[in-house]
């Protein structure tokens, strides 16, 4: 079965459009395609409001975004390696101070606790 896309204005299946329960037929009245780029468009135009809202949606759910981001890295170890990997080396390098005294403090406690 084919619906009209009224953004794109191309007829597609209509498993390529998301479910709206407040329309007639149940679809939504755009593509999944261009509501995509439509709240990508939103996100890069309001992204202040975004912020915020994302940081009240942590505050308010911290717990159940903890878990699901626990239970996916404890499904995907390789990409959380990766991406721990991958944050690990941007923090390094925005925070080279804080690296260099923690070494310091290492090497110094280090050298205490070696005989002589
Ligand atoms: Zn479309």
């Amino acid at each position: 079965m084919l619906k009209f896309c009224s953004e794109c204005h191309e007829e597609k299946s209509v498993s390529e459009f998301c479910k709206d329960r407040s329309r007639k037929d149940q679809l939504s009245y755009c593509c999944k395609t261009c509501k995509s780029d439509r709240n990508t468009a939103y996100r890069a135009a309001n992204q202040e409001t975004e912020k915020t809202r994302q940081a009240l949606y942590y505050e308010a759910n911290q717990n159940k975004v903890r878990g699901r981001c626990a239970n996916y890295r404890a499904a995907n170890p390789e990409i959380a390696r990766i991406r721990q990997k991958i944050c690990d080396k941007a923090y390094r390098k925005a925070n080279p101070g804080k690296i260099n005294a923690k070494t310091a403090l290492r090497r110094a406690r280090k050298l205490q606790a070696t005989p002589k």
